[in-house]
């Protein structure tokens, strides 16, 4: 786990929103060098993980999957389901889901699941790559999602669990990102991960040390969170119970699923 890291936005020529070098490319590229065939990196920031795309978008040894706010409203303006890898053997090697602005909870993790157990199980990557930004939280200042700190955290489970039944000797590099609510939201959402990887995961009901909550009125003269949890018990609609053509949530899905699915050998 390196929540320092996840610059996803930084080009192999340019830095770009935030980000110079892109450490994650930079991992992933390693991993390819020391002999990896397949390698899956997944991105749950609200903005689209366009420099990791960008850096592998014509090698089929790395599937890059990213869930983001939709381009029409949020920077870097890319992440279109229809961005599916270079022509040719890079076809079918990026995976887009672009979720409208607003989406909660239910909707997060509904479009999670329909999309990621299904493609990792069937790429089975040597190693997961995953990039946890917490700007998908409602307080985050940047973008438009509303995502609560009790979903962020059941999908960095999700990820834990898919690491231990999809990828080789459950190889997994966690990475931080955006999160500019960087008092309420972004310590406990990673301090959250980090206990997940290092199997001792955080009680959400657990109270956060006054300790801690001192020192941050002291430098930043806001009150800190008083719990582990915003106090929210996320439910969500599995994808295979069906779908509703008229919901823009299922509608992201659906272009997601028809755009790629096809292209991997699977059903859409
Ligand atoms: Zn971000």
């Amino acid at each position: 786990m390196n929540f320092a890291g996840g610059l996803h936005h930084a080009m192999p020529g340019s830095a770009s929103g935030f980000c110079i070098y892109n450490d994650a490319s930079l991992a992933i590229a390693r991993l390819l060098e020391l002999g990896a065939e397949r390698v899956a990196y997944l991105d749950v920031d609200v903005h689209h993980g366009d420099g990791v795309q960008a850096a592998f978008w014509d090698d089929p040894r790395v599937l890059t999957i990213s869930l983001h706010e939709h381009p029409g409203t949020l920077f870097p303006g890319t992440g279109w389901p229809e961005e599916t890898g270079g022509p040719g053997e890079g076809e079918g090697s990026a995976v887009n889901v672009a979720l409208p602005a607003g989406t909660g909870d239910d909707g997060w993790l509904r479009a999670f699941h329909a999309v990621v157990p299904e493609l990792l199980r069937h790429f089975r990557p040597q190693v997961l790559v995953t990039q946890h930004g917490a700007d998908t939280h409602f307080e985050d200042p940047l973008a438009h999602l509303a995502v609560s700190l009790d979903a962020q955290r059941l999908v960095q489970e999700a990820c834990h669990s898919l690491v231990h039944e999809c990828v080789e000797d459950g190889r997994w590099l966690a990475l931080g990102g955006g999160g500019y609510a960087v008092v309420d939201v972004v310590p406990r959402s990673w301090t959250h991960l980090v206990g997940i990887a290092a199997h001792a995961p955080v009680d959400p009901e657990s109270v956060i040390p006054s300790s801690w909550r001192d020192e941050v009125y002291a430098r930043t003269r806001q009150l800190g969170p008083g719990r582990m949890t915003d106090g929210r018990t996320p439910a969500w609609r599995s994808w295979e119970d069906g779908y509703d053509p008229a919901d823009r949530l299922d509608q992201a899905v659906l272009a997601t699923r028809r755009a790629l699915f096809p292209l991997r050998g699977m059903l859409p």
